[in-house]
C-alpha cells in the first residue's frame, strides 16, 4: 500500500522521476488507462483522492477530469515488487478515455463475474430515467413494492424451472432473478460489493 509516509521509497531515481501508473476499475477490474506520475502528482493523488498525473507533453501536473469532468476517484494505490510501477484502484466518473470510451483499452475481455458490476452501472444509470424508454426505468418508477414482488416471482420461477423445466429455462430464470435482484439493490441504494463483502466474510470464517 502506497501512502504519503512511504512515497519516497518508490524507485524515483531509477525511473528518472516518472513512474507508470495503471488505473484499474475498483469493481470490474477493468484497466481504464495508464499515465505517468512524479512525486508531486502522486502526493496530489493521495491528498485529494483524484488521480493526478504528470503530463509529459505539457510538463505539468494534470488532474484527470480537470477539463472533461471525468475524474478518477482513488480507493487504493499499490506498488509492484520492485517499486517502479503503480496499480491504482479507482471508481471513475464517466469515460476515462479522452476518445469517449470507458477504458483506453476498449477491446479488453473481462471475466464474466465482472459483467455483474457492469450491469450494476447500467442499471444505476437508468434510475430516474424515462419509464417509456427502458424497462429498468419503468421498474424504478413503479417503486420498491413492485420490484420486490418481481424478485419474489423470479425466485419461485427459478425453483420451478429447476425441478420441472429444461436447463435453458433455468438459465433464463436465473438471469431474470439476477437482473431483478440488481434492480432491487439499486432501488435500496445498496452496492453489489456490499453483498460480496458479506459472502467474503462468511467464507473467511
Ligand atoms: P481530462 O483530464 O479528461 O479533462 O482531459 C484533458 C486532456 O487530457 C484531454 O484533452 C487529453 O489530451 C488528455 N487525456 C484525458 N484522458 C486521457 C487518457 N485516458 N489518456 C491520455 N490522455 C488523456
Ligand atoms: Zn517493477
Ligand atoms: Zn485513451
Ligand atoms: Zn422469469
Amino acid at each position: 500500500l502506497v501512502t504519503l509516509e512511504n512515497i519516497t521509497e518508490l524507485a524515483w531515481a531509477k525511473m528518472d522521476s516518472l513512474i507508470p501508473a495503471i488505473i484499474q476499475h475498483q469493481d470490474t477490474g477493468a484497466i481504464l488507462m495508464q499515465g505517468y506520475m512524479n512525486e508531486a502528482s502522486l502526493k496530489a493523488t493521495l491528498t485529494t483522492g483524484k488521480a493526478t498525473f504528470f503530463s509529459r507533453s505539457k510538463q505539468a501536473l494534470w488532474v484527470k477530469g480537470e477539463t472533461s469532468g471525468n475524474f478518477l476517484n482513488v480507493s487504493q494505490v499499490l506498488t509492484d515488487c520492485d517499486n517502479d510501477s503503480l496499480l491504482i484502484a479507482c471508481r471513475p466518473i464517466g469515460p476515462s478515455c479522452h476518445l469517449g470510451t470507458e477504458s483506453c483499452f476498449p477491446e479488453q475481455k473481462l471475466t464474466q463475474q465482472n459483467f455483474l458490476s457492469e450491469l450494476e452501472q447500467v442499471i444505476a444509470s437508468r434510475k430516474g430515467g424515462d419509464p417509456e424508454s427502458s424497462y429498468t426505468a419503468h421498474l424504478f418508477s413503479r417503486g420498491t413494492t413492485k420490484i420486490a414482488q418481481k424478485v419474489g416471482e423470479e425466485g419461485v420461477e427459478v425453483a420451478l424451472a429447476a425441478v420441472a423445466e429444461t436447463k435453458e429455462d433455468l438459465l433464463g430464470e436465473c438471469a431474470d432473478l439476477f437482473y431483478h435482484t440488481l434492480v432491487l439493490l439499486q432501488d435500496q441504494n445498496i452496492e453489489v460489493s456490499e453483498v460480496m463483502a458479506v459472502l467474503q466474510k462468511r467464507h473467511n470464517k
